[in-house]
């Protein structure tokens, strides 16, 4: 198959970026990780955030039975970030890192995902997810609050109960503020939002077969 790349202007960071597939093929000589296929446990003694185990800060999970959220313990932002920070020399800034940081467990069972969560329990965690954005949201102190999953020993969370974080800053992420602006600049160009389908043709792609008579 012939090789094939090009440049792609990515609408939501509105700059060029390169797609190069090909480079999929290329020699790799960096680690590569098994499948975790290992049978985990519905509760692990061991772990930090089953039901009713002890964290290293010395708290204790309630016996929960749905969705439960704490205070991070090894928070990123929080509200005891250190006050005597040196002086950033020359063209760098810095403060305090305050703010909060939560950790929000999608259920009590060890070795559920997502993927596999029931739908009843799926809908209890988006209420979750909305009561906190609305909540860490109102506080003053905030200006962006960023919910989501890391998972794996790759992005060094190894544990795999079901859980995902929350950073509420006093700063928006750079990320966030080029994607609301390029939104805020297509609609006043278009009329429609960036996400807005009604330009394109339904089924488009998978056009219905015509019924034999
Ligand atoms: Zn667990």
């Amino acid at each position: 198959m012939t090789a094939k790349w090009e440049q792609r202007w990515h609408p939501l960071r509105q700059e060029w970026v390169v797609i190069a597939g090909h480079r999929q093929d290329r020699p790799w000589i960096g680690e590569t990780l098994p499948r975790e296929d290992a049978e985990l446990p519905t509760y692990l003694e061991s772990c930090y955030l089953c039901p009713h185990n002890d964290r290293i800060s010395g708290a204790v999970n309630e016996d929960y039975d749905g969705v439960y959220v704490f205070d991070n313990d090894h928070p990123c932002v929080g509200p005891m970030a250190p006050l005597d920070i040196l002086e950033a020399p020359g063209v760098y800034r810095n403060a305090p890192a305050q703010g909060l940081a939560r950790v929000v467990c999608y259920g009590p069972e060890h070795n559920l995902r997502l993927s596999r969560l029931s739908v009843e329990s799926i809908a209890m965690l988006l209420r979750t997810w909305q009561a906190q954005y609305r909540e860490l949201s109102a506080r003053s102190e905030v200006a962006h609050v960023l919910i989501f999953e890391n998972n794996g020993d790759v992005v060094g969370v190894p544990n795999p109960h079901p859980h995902c974080q929350i950073y509420a800053t006093n700063f928006v992420f750079k990320t966030t503020e080029v994607e609301l602006s390029a939104s805020v600049e297509h609609l006043a160009a278009t009329g429609h939002g960036l996400f807005h389908r009604r330009r394109i043709r339904r089924n488009s792609r998978h056009p219905r077969r015509r019924q034999c008579r």
